[in-house]
């Protein structure tokens, strides 16, 4: 339901205009969305994507999540939809298209819709595979103005005849290499053939492989290039250290390290999801309320350790990376890599969900003797050294560790 909004008095629309979200050229009803929301300054990927976005041109940005990057492309198409008339009226039409990876991060995104946009007449609807199709038929039947999709479902719809993308205008392609991690580029390859050619596209990606890099010269055309150093470089508050703790020991060494009374939510990350499962388990039995998420959960199963760990009920949430992406939680105190990643760019998203707007937050990442090479790649990221808190053992820092 619609909450009647009081209008701008003159003061207001001063106090709004003099605001650097307004200095980006955006709209003073967007503007206030954003200032009622708590935000102040305009992050850095806002303001080199929303004055070009405004412009209508394509953009290629590099940017990882919690950088403020949805805000980025949500005001400025927000804008140009409105600008272009037709809403609330219904064009009849899908005009803007959000593609996600992740049914989390697509859940974030259409909340992120509904907040920037509430004093606009925008309709929008998701659509994610994992749970039946038809209140997302019915969703559709409300002729959404911007539909926030996964691929593999939204493909499905389109061969059902279900859903036309013949009248998009604006296309963002979310998380792009995690879409191509994930397994997702034919998917994608496809809808975007379903697109029609005159359109504005924004493609975000967390990083700038070279497999990104042809994916995205396939659908952009003279595209502005944003890149935005990484989450580790913009997140100094999270506190990070490396304990070096031998495999079997590692599941005691954590419930020592959850028996803080101090850590109010904690995300703890293991390679595989067997190993996820097991923990939690374990944990559970050791008395601390945990959960699993990873990718052989059913979506229910998913939303539901979710939702206990928002509200509070599972203060442990066990992840692998590819379920953690997207997971946008408030108050995540801890994050323990209970195993460290293989790719070093994963340490920098997984730590990335703790030290969020502004607090504070704790890494602390377990390294057995067999990940140190692994400890190395990561340091050698981030270009600094962890410091070694409670270790187990002190390798002798030479030789163990190797030089930077
Ligand atoms: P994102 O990178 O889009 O996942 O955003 C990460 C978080 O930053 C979200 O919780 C946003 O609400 C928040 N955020 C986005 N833009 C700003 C801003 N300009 N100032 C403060 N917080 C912001």
């Amino acid at each position: 339901m619609r909450v009647a909004v009081p209008p701008l008095t003159p003061e207001l629309e001063e106090r709004l205009r003099l605001t650097p979200f307004a200095q980006l050229g955006l709209a003073l009803t967007l503007v206030r969305s954003v200032i009622d929301e708590g935000y102040t300054v305009p992050s850095p990927v806002q303001v080199e994507v929303i004055p070009r976005a405004l412009e209508g041109r394509d953009v290629l940005a590099c940017a990882q999540t919690g950088t403020g990057k949805t805000a980025a492309f949500v005001l400025p198409l927000l804008q140009r939809m409105t600008l272009a008339g037709d809403l609330g009226t219904s064009s009849g039409r899908i005009r803007t298209l959000v593609l996600a990876p992740t049914r989390e991060l697509a859940a974030q995104i259409a909340e992120r819709v509904d907040v920037y946009g509430r004093h606009l007449r925008i309709r929008h609807t998701m659509i994610y595979g994992g749970v039946s199709q038809r209140g997302q038929e019915n969703a559709l039947a409300g002729l959404p103005d911007l539909v926030v999709a996964t691929p593999g479902r939204l493909l499905d719809l389109v061969q059902q005849r279900k859903i036309d993308l013949g009248g998009v205008e604006y296309f963002v392609l979310d998380e792009a290499d995690r879409m191509l991690d994930m397994g997702f580029v034919r998917d994608v390859r496809k809808i975007v053939a379903l697109l029609p050619t005159k359109r504005q596209t924004l493609f975000f990606s967390a990083t700038m492989a070279p497999a990104v890099e042809t994916l995205a010269r396939t659908m952009l055309v003279d595209p502005a290039r944003v890149s935005i150093a990484p989450a580790v470089t913009t997140a100094p508050l999270v506190e990070q250290s490396v304990v070096f703790v031998q495999q079997p020991d590692k599941r005691a060494f954590l419930e020592g390290v959850l028996r803080d009374p101090t850590v109010e939510r904690a995300l703890v990350f293991t390679r595989t999801k067997r190993g996820a499962n097991r923990l939690a388990g374990e944990l559970e039995l050791a008395g601390i309320l945990s959960a699993a998420i990873h990718g052989n959960k059913t979506q229910n199963a998913r939303d539901r350790a979710l939702e206990g760990f928002r509200r509070g009920t599972t203060r442990v949430l066990v992840a692998t990376d590819v379920a953690a992406r997207g997971i946008d939680v408030d108050g995540v105190s801890l994050v323990v890599n209970f195993d460290l990643p293989n790719v070093a760019e994963s340490y920098v998203h997984r730590i990335g969900r703790t030290g969020r707007a502004g607090a504070t937050g704790r890494a602390i990442s377990f390294c057995a003797r067999d990940e140190r090479p692994l400890l190395q790649d990561i340091e050698r990221l981030i270009r600094r050294r962890l410091p070694a808190t409670q270790s187990q053992e002190r390798p002798n820092e030479r030789t163990a560790r190797g030089s930077l």
